[in-house]
């Protein structure tokens, strides 16, 4: 039965009604990390799925390859009860305006896996749709795989907009049928899923990690140390000790490791992450919160993503890049390709 975990409502397969979805006109938009699995997995659990893609895309013949009806988007759209929106954030509102307004069916369901569009108003649905989003909490890898496995990720669900007065019924379902159900669907907003998903890539996981990781290795090798080890020490190990945490918060990280490194991180810690990072974070938030983040981002996709080119092209010359690749040549049972 639904629980309730810090105050989060939290849902499992009993509460949720698969039912919801059965004979309903299904379509998914975009068959990437996302689309794949949302379509795969609610294939397997019974439901009718059409996958909406532009002509020109590469996934195209991915998914009639895996056995799904493919039609342009506006098509797809066409008669659907149901459309799960799992393009790129930075296009849905080009894409919504253009091919799923003129072709919604009155009182269908559209579906999110972030809020992004929603709650920036980028898209701003009619009245009479109802608006649901279901965030599995990881890559769409992961979610397909843990799916056949027999598990599945957790899912955040949410409601913005609910003139049927079943949506949460609806987003429920969605969860369950991609697997969220048989580990936990937890309830959010649409305000609390976007702000903090875009704080936390940003300030920790992605940003966060990786300035980290390699300033560690510049100060090292600017210092006349060996690239081999500042690699292993900043890079490599990384894994080993975030996978403790993971598995068992600081406490179980802190009992694994040697006193020396113990009573180093107590020191180094906060002298590394100052008053000033966190007043860094605040201010990263505040412009997540205003929109100036989102807006910032939109324009520079706009303009062909000058941006975004640019600094992917630096980071994938740095010298830690090049001494990873060597290094990992060492450890077949990594996987590097992607
Ligand atoms: P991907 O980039 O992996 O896939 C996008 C898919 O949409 C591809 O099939 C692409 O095909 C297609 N596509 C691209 N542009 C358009 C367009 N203009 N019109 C129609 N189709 C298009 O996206 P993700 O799965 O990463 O992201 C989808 C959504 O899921 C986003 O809202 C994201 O925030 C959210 N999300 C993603 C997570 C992840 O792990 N990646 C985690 C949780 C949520 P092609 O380019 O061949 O045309
Ligand atoms: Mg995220």
């Amino acid at each position: 039965m639904a629980g309730n975990i810090l105050g989060t409502k939290v849902y499992y397969n009993s509460d949720c009604n698969l039912e919801k979805l059965v004979g309903k006109k299904i379509t998914v938009l975009g068959y990437g990390s996302q689309g794949h699995a949302h379509s795969l997995n609610l294939k397997e659990s019974g439901m009718d799925v059409t996958i909406g893609l532009r002509k020109t895309s590469k996934s195209w013949p991915v998914a009639e390859e895996a056995g799904f009806v493919v039609k342009e988007t506006g098509e797809a759209v066409k008669g659907a009860d149901i459309v799960m929106i799992l393009t790129p954030d930075e296009t849905q509102a080009d894409t919504y305006k253009t091919d799923v307004e003129p072709n919604l069916k009155e009182g269908a369901y559209i579906g999110f896996g972030h809020g992004f569009n929603i709650h920036f108003n980028k898209i701003l649905p009619a009245e009479t749709t109802n608006v649901f989003m279901v965030a599995p909490k990881g890559p769409g890898h992961l979610v397909r795989r843990t799916f056949t496995e027999g598990s599945g990720v957790p899912c955040l669900v949410a409601v913005n907009q609910d003139p049927s007065k079943d949506t949460m019924e609806i987003a429920l379902a969605w969860a369950a049928g991609v697997g969220g159900g048989r580990s936990g669907i937890l309830e959010t907003t649409f305000k609390q899923e976007t702000e903090t998903d875009l704080f936390g890539e940003q300030a920790v996981l992605c940003g966060g990690v990786t300035e980290l990781i390699k300033t560690g290795f510049e100060v090292l090798t600017e210092a006349g140390y060996d690239p081999v080890n500042a690699y292993f020490e900043c890079l490599h190990e990384m894994k080993l000790i975030v996978d403790l945490i993971y598995e068992g918060g600081f406490t179980k990280m802190r009992h694994s490791i040697s006193n020396t490194a113990e009573y180093g991180d107590f020191v180094t810690g906060p002298r590394i992450v100052t008053a000033e990072s966190k007043q860094a974070m605040k201010d990263v938030l505040t412009d997540i919160q205003s929109g100036k983040f989102a807006n910032e981002f939109l324009d520079d996709s706009k303009a062909g993503q000058p941006f975004l080119k640019e600094k992917r092209t630096a980071a994938s010359n740095h010298e830690i890049e090049k001494v990873g690749k060597e290094l990992r040549k060492l450890m077949p049972w990594i996987r590097e390709e992607f």
